[in-house]
């Protein structure tokens, strides 16, 4: 007897974690279909999802509820007749991204429509290791916690980008170069602590690669290689609109692409990566005249030989390098930034023809290679959308966890 009372309550709870994951999957559907498009009428959302009228009533007014999504009235046509269109609510939740960089930090507040509502940065150059950093984090994200809760706000939650690879299953970080300090330590565990939200983390040229996906160019493209070029050079792949991070974290490690065979001795493990030669560091080390990267700027502005040859030569490591990301990624876009890419971004002209003649004939007309939306908050914006992309594959759960 005891057994089928077992049995029969197991029956009941499966049927249940059943009806939540259909529910999760249909919400997740009409939400992916509304970011889409901006915004959709209900007749649109049932064409374009095969859910009954009477299921995406149901979801889009718990949605609605739930200050996720709210009615917009159109006039449609040439008869004037008043549609109602659901959107994204952008007056009540708000999703906090975090740029956790070895000289900057960067905070965005954003709004469910993509809207930058407020940019915080500090210089981090001197700071000493994780305890230092987040003595100032910590204050700055409570305050601005405190000051969104004060309007009557929701935080959904909170994304961070940082040097990576990092260990996803336990939300540290592995072995991040130049970062001294951090190997480790749980990053995603003392942000939930410290801040009370639910947090998630990735590697900051993935979260650049989201900012792209989710509100920049990868609105029109799906499968896109972002490049940071900076103190190290990064990569996040973007296929079929996802991110890839492979088995151990590494995809997208363009940076460390072997560009001189038998060349210098890179961090990584490897030899002449693109990073040896390509990077800050890299380019310096190769200057003959030697100096800071604002003095090689300085130099090429003067048009001495010297520094013009330098430059050259990452410029053609740089071609093979993004020949290399074609043929290896297949994207229909290549989004370069970080800080090193203004001082690389006169000589594209010059790069782009040569580039192209290198690739298949068929695709060369296809690829674009165009410089990142969001400049120096690329980082931040895109760890805002690691949430965006939560809600939207998601919402069940991220707004259970968010309502408490
Ligand atoms: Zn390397």
């Amino acid at each position: 007897m005891i057994k089928k009372i077992k049995d029969e309550r197991t029956i009941v709870s499966n049927k249940m974690i059943y009806l939540q994951q259909v529910k999760q999957n249909n919400m997740s559907e009409v939400l992916g279909r509304i970011w889409q498009y901006r915004q959709a009428s209900r007749v649109e959302l049932v064409e374009r999802t095969g859910l009954t009228s009477g299921t995406l009533t149901n979801l889009t007014h718990e949605l609605i509820e739930m200050n996720v999504l709210r009615e917009n009235e159109s006039i449609s046509g040439n008869v004037g007749r008043r549609r109602v269109m659901l959107g994204f609510d952008p007056r009540v939740y708000r999703i906090i991204g975090l740029d956790i960089g070895r000289t900057a930090l960067e905070i965005v507040v954003m709004d469910l429509n993509g809207e930058i509502l407020q940019s915080i940065e500090r210089d981090m150059s001197g700071c000493k290791g994780p305890e230092e950093y987040f003595r100032i984090i910590t204050p700055i994200v409570n305050e601005v916690k405190k000051g969104l809760e004060a309007e009557g706000c929701k935080i959904l939650g909170l994304g961070a980008g940082i040097p990576g690879p990092i260990d996803y299953d336990q939300g540290t970080l592995l072995a991040p170069p130049n970062f001294p300090g951090w190997e480790g330590y749980p990053v995603q565990r003392v942000l939930e602590e410290q801040c009370g939200l639910v947090t998630l983390i990735d590697d900051d040229a993935r979260t650049s690669a989201m900012a792209e996906r989710w509100y920049g160019l990868g609105k029109s493209s799906q499968n896109l290689v972002f490049v940071t070029m900076g103190v190290g050079i990064g990569g996040g792949v973007v296929s079929g609109g996802a991110i890839v991070r492979g088995a151990n974290g590494l995809s997208g490690q363009v940076g460390h692409m072997t560009i001189v065979q038998d060349g210098k001795m890179c961090d990584c493990g490897n030899r002449g990566c693109w990073e040896t030669v390509g990077s800050i560091p890299g380019i310096l080390s190769r200057w003959a005249q030697g100096g800071t990267i604002e003095e090689f700027q300085a130099a090429i502005k003067r048009r001495e030989p010297e520094a013009l040859q330098c430059l050259d030569k990452t410029i053609s490591y740089m071609e093979t390098a993004l020949v290399n990301i074609q043929n290896l990624y297949d994207p229909e876009v290549i989004v370069l930034g970080g800080r090193l890419y203004p001082l690389l971004s006169d000589s594209m002209d010059s790069l782009k023809p040569r580039f192209q003649s290198r690739l298949y004939a068929f695709a060369k007309d296809r690829l674009r290679i165009e410089s990142s939306t969001f400049g120096t908050s690329q980082g931040a914006v895109g760890a805002a959308a690691l949430l965006l992309n939560f809600l939207l594959s998601e919402p069940v759960r991220l707004l259970s966890l968010t309502e408490g």
